[in-house]
């Protein structure tokens, strides 16, 4: 639980552990290997692990391949064949796919309390405020609309064009966010 006024972590701050991936890291100096990463993809770690022979058990180890956190995994087939591994949070039991970590121990989002809303999210409701700021200035209901008659038209294309700006800008963190 972070300290009363501590900014809150956010998602993008955290390695990630997403189980999706399990499938895919192979094995590296005798021993399978789980990366984690960052929201954006960057690989910031490797971390060792053994899975129990009925494959209810996800064991991290640690440099000298003790256990040092232990995950129960869940397997469900899938639509068109093979099964899907699924991981419970090893602090409140809620099942997912992705584990956060800080380096320590590795928790669900909740369990970290990180804040749901990414940086580029954040930034994205931040320029629609702006943006619905001036729509309001401009008097319109909408992202289009015409220049209200009291307003001088040097005014007017200035808003316009700043309004234009801003939303646009939304758009492309909203984009960042959602990782399109
Ligand atoms: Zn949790």
């Amino acid at each position: 639980m972070p300290k009363r006024g501590i900014p809150k972590r956010i998602v993008e701050d955290m390695n990630l552990l997403d189980i999706r991936k399990l499938k895919l890291v192979g094995t590296l100096g005798g021993g399978p290997f789980l990366s984690t990463t960052r929201r954006d993809g960057r690989i910031v770690s490797l971390v060792r692990y053994s899975v129990s022979p009925d494959r209810s058990v996800l064991t991290i180890l640690d440099g000298k391949l003790q256990p040092r956190q232990t995950i129960k995994m869940a397997w469900v087939p899938c639509h068109l064949g093979g099964e899907r591994p699924f991981i419970f949070c090893p602090a409140c039991g809620h099942r997912g796919e992705l584990l956060y970590s800080d380096g320590g121990p590795f928790a669900c989002r909740r369990c970290h309390d990180l804040s749901y809303e990414s940086r580029n999210l954040s930034d994205a409701w931040r320029l629609l405020r702006q943006s619905q700021k001036i729509q309001k200035k401009l008097g319109w209901h909408g992202l289009e609309g015409g220049r209200p008659r009291w307003m001088h038209e040097a005014t007017f294309e200035r808003l316009v064009e700043r309004h234009r700006d801003y939303d646009w800008r939304a758009v492309l963190a909203m984009a960042r966010a959602l990782g399109i």
